[in-house]
């Protein structure tokens, strides 16, 4: 048997002995919607349509187990399968009364991919199976229609050579296009039965030279090599990427499903199209879908011809149009969910090829749960289990200020929601690499194909000139949360010459675009974009979800502004405000930096003094914005050494200007140089920094606990309600804290004193971020008001690996190798990290009963990680300002989770 090219798994059928009993092929009547993981999603879906009596087309499904099974033994195929498959086609072949590839009344079939996971567009398909010269002739016979008889042929002939043989599809456009030329016409259905009988010659002369053999005539054989090409296509770099960026596991495999076709490419009685019952992009319940007439599925999909907008169905074929709008409502009911459908209309007659859960942008997801609840087809807890919280985070992108806008550049379909900004780029591989490198980009393609995936997911947005709202670009981007306008068809795009035209106006790759996916308008230049409104569906879904949860869910907010935000989105209280972030602002790094240099006390005080009512300053807003709830202001963390300059980049300065620099300048580099070499440490992260730091300088620890308190009692003055809480980080020893506290209280108290206030309470407690600050977590209980995990240390500290030097080099490779499953600095490591959180808060407990206790590291906007921290019982976890929504929906779904059902 021949290897193929772009297939890991060879057609080989294997002698190994199967499990008695085990069998890798169903046919269509005996599946149903349950069998998911054995059928994949196409195969269950379609099998569960028939149960229900809905039209679907005769065949049978090859389970992702005989994949799997391909894939562990190198692609050789599990002993069997192949007579088990004949076995199938042999039962559909009686069935439909034809027969694969024969000359009288030929049967063909599509052979189709379906994972349990829907991966749309990423694994491979291969239509019209079973095509030849003799087929053709027995196709054109029977249909009287020679034409669609050569149509579907050079089809097969283009697909099969793409799929199976690996030849490139650019190589059969140029044939088609050069044709088309030839003959003085513009559309391919303008080409004669003639026309296209050439073409198949052509298509075929193709395949030979690119692959050195004939397209196989042999039905059996097309058949095995294409189930063969699918399983291979499974492990596609494409679809390996799409796994990656979806979280979706290697080893599950892909099911097969051979069903026998039908023709959306007879005429303008045939069409196919793909629909949805809601607005995937709003949400909004109304018909949603494209068709072409005379066109054949991928046609839709692969955006090659822009569709018709479904509702046009209704003057062209309004029985059919009946039929299918009556068939979505019955779907959605069936499945209590939005669906997407593929359908074909073979000369009159419906026929459903798949069905679906819809994909949807997050907007829509939470209008769809809303409606669906307010129409009673689903409960509030069911609603709730059905939202990714990670999508959420789509909805917190910014969109474009209407007052803003400007003229447009041109306009398309309004694909995917929000608004982008970036310069443009022409192809995938130039938008992931620099996008990667933290550019705005902005992906400009005639269309998107698959293969595209990787620049997509590194661009801001997309911006095509070809496809419709279903179109690879359309569907890729919602899923991801790009904004993406597709189908502007003004746009006249060089590849090579990396220039976009629209009229005179040409914009090249050094120029900047704003993309509006909601509106489909398209803008020369960056225009302002406003932060995401918090809608009506948003805060009625998330107010379900917070009815629900256990855990309270804070922010970490260093700004006014960002606690401001926090708020907005549901935020409970700041749960960590990294005050040394205010140093790094450029107006203050300089007294910072004279603070740690200061040779005498009084110049460190004089400079101490200076930061006193900016630091207040920034606690006012923060304070002000969360009135009436917590904030925990965390005391310098950072060793000094980061407010100053690096220390090669110092030296280099000091050589420099021992050359050219005048005398004065050579001595304050010099000197400060010697600073650096002084505070400079082997290993920072765990040296001179957190509550060892304010030991050895209690001045700068006086002066926060300052500017805290006298924030507090000016932001009371005014009426308003501060709730103070101090916070130290990295301790590791109760006398450290037992200390350190002192130094708080007596500084606090001192100020309450003096401003004549006996009535303000404020908390101190600690940051268990070392294994020895949760091991003894009793000891240092007895000095703390509450307990904050600082899960990033203490995740670097529990794995002693060093998060900014691991995530770029052996943890990457890692996760790759399967060392690790996954980035323990992403989700929290239940087995190490997790106990110690476990420890630490029952020992805290124990000595202090009603002890408070959150988390603070990235970790508290993590899913997986909430649901763990929901279990081990802490009482809240703090997250960025935009994770807030996501934390709050976790919360609820750790605890729907524990008991299904109930709210
Ligand atoms: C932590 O360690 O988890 C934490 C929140 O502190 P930082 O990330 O500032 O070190
Ligand atoms: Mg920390």
């Amino acid at each position: 048997m021949t290897t193929h090219t772009n297939s890991r798994a060879g057609a080989t059928a294997h002698p190994s002995v199967r499990a008695p009993g085990a069998r890798y092929v169903y046919d269509l009547s005996e599946g149903n919607a349950g069998m998911r993981a054995l059928l994949g999603g196409k195969g269950a879906g379609v099998a569960e349509m028939q149960r229900i009596g809905l039209p679907v087309p005769d065949g049978f499904t090859v389970t992702t187990a005989a994949c799997v099974a391909a894939m562990e033994d190198d692609g050789a195929w599990p002993g069997g399968l192949w007579d088990e498959i004949l076995t199938h086609l042999a039962t559909l072949e009686r069935r439909t009364g034809r027969t694969l590839g024969a000359a009288e009344r030929p049967l063909l079939v599509s052979v189709r991919s379906g994972a349990v996971v829907s991966m749309p567009g990423m694994m491979d398909t291969v239509l019209n199976l079973g095509m030849s010269d003799r087929a053709a002739q027995g196709l054109a016979a029977e249909s009287d229609d020679p034409r669609f008889a050569w149509d579907t042929y050079r089809r097969f002939v283009q697909m099969y050579g793409e799929v199976v043989e690996g030849v490139p599809g650019q190589a059969f456009e140029d044939e088609l296009t050069a044709l088309k030329d030839r003959r003085g016409v513009r559309r391919d259905a303008e080409l004669t039965a003639d026309d296209l009988r050439e073409l198949v010659k052509t298509f075929r002369g193709v395949v030979r030279r690119s692959t050195g053999h004939d397209l196989p005539t042999d039905p059996h054989d097309q058949l095995r090599r294409a189930v063969d090409a699918v399983f291979g296509s499974w492990n596609s770099p494409r679809a390996r990427v799409y796994r990656e960026l979806n979280e979706i596991p290697d080893d599950l495999g892909t099911a097969v499903n051979v069903m026998q076709m039908v023709f959306g490419n007879k005429g303008d009685t045939s069409a196919t199209g793909v629909c949805f019952t809601r607005n995937p992009a709003t949400g909004a319940r109304e018909r949603y879908g494209e068709f072409l007439l005379d066109a054949q599925g991928e046609d839709v999909v692969a955006g090659t011809r822009t569709p018709r907008r479904l509702p046009e169905l209704e003057s062209v074929l309004p029985g059919v149009y009946t039929q299918l709008l009556d068939t979505l409502d019955r779907l959605e009911q069936h499945y209590q969910d939005m669906q997407d459908v593929e359908f074909t209309i073979d000369d009159g007659t419906l026929y459903l090829l798949q069905v679906r859960t819809g994909k949807r942008t997050a907007a829509a997801a939470l209008r769809v749960a809303r409606d669906l609840v307010a129409e009673g087809v689903i409960d509030r807890p069911t609603a709730l289990r059905r939202i990714d919280p990670a999508q959420l985070d789509q909805l917190l992108h910014p969109t474009l200020d209407p007052a803003q806008a400007t003229t447009p550049l041109t306009h398309g379909l309004n694909a995917s929601p929000g608004a982008a900004v970036g310069t443009l780029v022409f192809d995938a591989d130039t938008a992931a690499e620099r996008g990667g490198a933290g550019e705005d980009v902005v992906l400009v393609r005639w269309e998107t194909t698959p293969d595209d995936i990787h620049g997509v997911a590194a661009a801001q947005g997309v911006l095509t000139a070809h496809g419709g709202m279903t179109s690879h670009a359309a569907v890729v981007a919602r899923g991801m949360g790009k904004p993406c306008v597709a189908g502007a068809g003004e746009l006249r795009i060089d590849v090579a010459a990396r220039t976009l035209a629209v009229g005179d106006t040409v914009l090249t790759e050094a120029d900047t675009i704003t993309v509006d996916g909601t509106t489909g308008y398209v803008y020369p230049g960056a225009l302002p974009l406003v932060p995401p409104q918090v809608t009506d569906d948003f805060a009625t879904v998330l107010g379900w979800a917070d009815d629900v949860r256990r855990l309270g869910v804070r922010a970490n907010a260093d700004t006014g502004e960002d606690a401001v935000r926090a708020r907005e989105l549901g935020a409970e209280g700041v749960g960590l405000c990294r005050t040394e972030h205010m140093f790094m602002a450029t107006d203050r790094l300089p007294v910072v930096q004279r603070m740690i240099l200061a040779d005498t006390t009084e110049d460190r005080q004089a400079a101490l003094d200076e930061l006193l009512p900016v630091q207040q300053a920034d606690f006012e807003e923060i304070f002000t914005a969360m009135t009436g709830l917590p904030v925990a202001v965390r005391l310098i963390d950072p060793p000094l050494h980061e407010f100053l300059p690096d220390l090669v980049e110092q030296s280099l300065l000091v050589q420099r200007l021992e050359a050219d620099g005048t005398p004065g300048e050579l001595e304050r580099a010099r000197t400060l140089l010697a600073h650096v070499r002084r505070l400079s440490e082997a290993n920072p992260m765990l040296g001179t920094r957190g509550v060892r730091l304010s030991l050895l300088h209690p001045e700068i620890g006086v002066m926060q606990t300052r500017a805290i308190v006298r924030a507090a009692l000016a932001v009371r003055g005014r009426g308003l309600d501060p709730r103070v809480e101090i916070m130290v980080p990295l301790v590791g020893y109760a006398e450290e804290l037992r200390r350190m506290r002192e130094i708080v209280v007596a500084t606090a108290d001192g100020e309450l004193d003096a401003a004549g206030v006996t009535d303000l309470d404020y908390r101190v407690g600690t940051m268990i971020e070392l294994p020895r600050a949760a091991l003894t977590a009793g000891e240092i209980a007895e000095h703390a008001d509450f307990f904050s995990f600082g899960t990033n240390d203490l995740t670097q500290t529990t794995v002693g690996i060093s998060r900014d030097d691991a995530e770029g080099s052996f943890l990457a490779a890692y996760l790759e190798a399967g060392v690790v499953r996954t980035n323990p600095f992403a989700s929290l490591d239940a087995d190490g990290v997790g106990e110690l959180v476990r420890i630490g808060v029952e020992r805290g407990l124990r000595t202090r009963p009603g002890l408070e206790t959150g988390v603070c590291g990235e970790h508290g906007g993590d899913p997986a990680s909430i649901a763990l921290l929901d279990e081990l019982g802490v009482d809240y976890v703090s997250c960025s300002p935009y994770r807030v929504p996501v934390a709050r929906l976790a919360a609820a779904q750790a605890r729907l989770d524990g008991a299904p059902g109930e709210a």
